[in-house]
């Protein structure tokens, strides 16, 4: 993987966006590959008026990649706030490539956000445009990136440090168990590993995870026995790989995508 966004740029482009758009585009072909089978390419979807997407020709996973010169990893905005509930809703969501690149035209990171760590809890909503606005009352959403736990965050470039592919390959299988569950029990099993990943722990007990029960409550209104359902998302985790049962309520992490 080569870090130069520019190897060859006519003079036909002269707004900065423009040149941005097609210099990030151009580098995401030459350099992106799967990371949920052994395909070494992306290919690129038609261009679509915002989004720049590429799609495995293999496993036919989509990528959309979103980059800026911004590094921000609580959240990014994103486009329309009811598309995207909707395409969380019907597991419609790509894969997400964060990337931020220097001044000097240069990636300095890139992040991946696996489609199905797209939940409901993750997506903000923003106000609505103002009156004046061209587009008055269009809602706009939020992707509140630091509610997505580590696990579902690969960092194929950190601070221009690329990392290998098989280990991305192989923190991706680490957490492909999830993308089996519906997605309406899917979101619970999500805020549930992000709680145990902020932890920070690899042991800790049931009345951890419990501190965590107003956030939760919160985020699933209409849900009466958060406890309950906490406790079953333990154990599904557990079945996932992501946990072991160490003693009755108390629980060890098995693996961390950091790790
Ligand atoms: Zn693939």
């Amino acid at each position: 993987m080569k870090l130069d966004l520019v190897e060859s740029l006519g003079s036909r482009y002269d707004s900065p966006q423009q040149i941005a758009r097609v210099v990030t585009e151009d580098w995401a072909a030459r350099n992106l590959y799967c990371v949920a089978c052994p395909c070494d390419f992306l290919t690129r979807l038609l261009a679509n008026t915002r989004a720049v997407d590429l799609f495995c020709p293999q496993c036919k996973q989509v990528f959309q990649l979103k980059s800026s010169r911004n590094w921000n990893q609580t959240k990014i905005v994103d486009a329309a706030y009811a598309s995207m509930i909707s395409a969380v809703r019907s597991s419609n969501v790509p894969n997400l490539v964060v990337m931020q690149y220097t001044n000097f035209w240069k990636v300095r990171n890139a992040l991946l956000v696996s489609s199905f760590f797209f939940t409901e809890t993750v997506i903000e909503k923003r106000k609505p445009l103002s009156s004046v606005a061209q587009r008055a009352g269009w809602v706009g959403c939020n992707i509140l990136l630091k509610q997505i736990p580590a696990d579902g965050k690969l960092r194929l470039i950190a601070d221009g440090v690329v990392t290998p592919t098989h280990r991305i390959r192989s923190q991706f299988n680490q957490i492909r168990p999830l993308s089996s569950l519906a997605v309406g029990l899917r979101g619970w099993t999500l805020d549930v590993l992000n709680t145990i990943r902020q932890i920070q722990k690899t042991e800790f007990a049931l009345s951890e995870v419990y501190s965590f029960e107003t956030q939760l409550a919160a985020a699933h209104p209409g849900n009466r026995n958060v406890r309950e359902k906490i406790r079953q998302q333990l154990q599904r985790l557990r079945d996932l790989g992501f946990l072991q049962f160490v003693s009755p309520g108390r629980y060890r992490a098995s693996m961390n995508a950091d790790g």
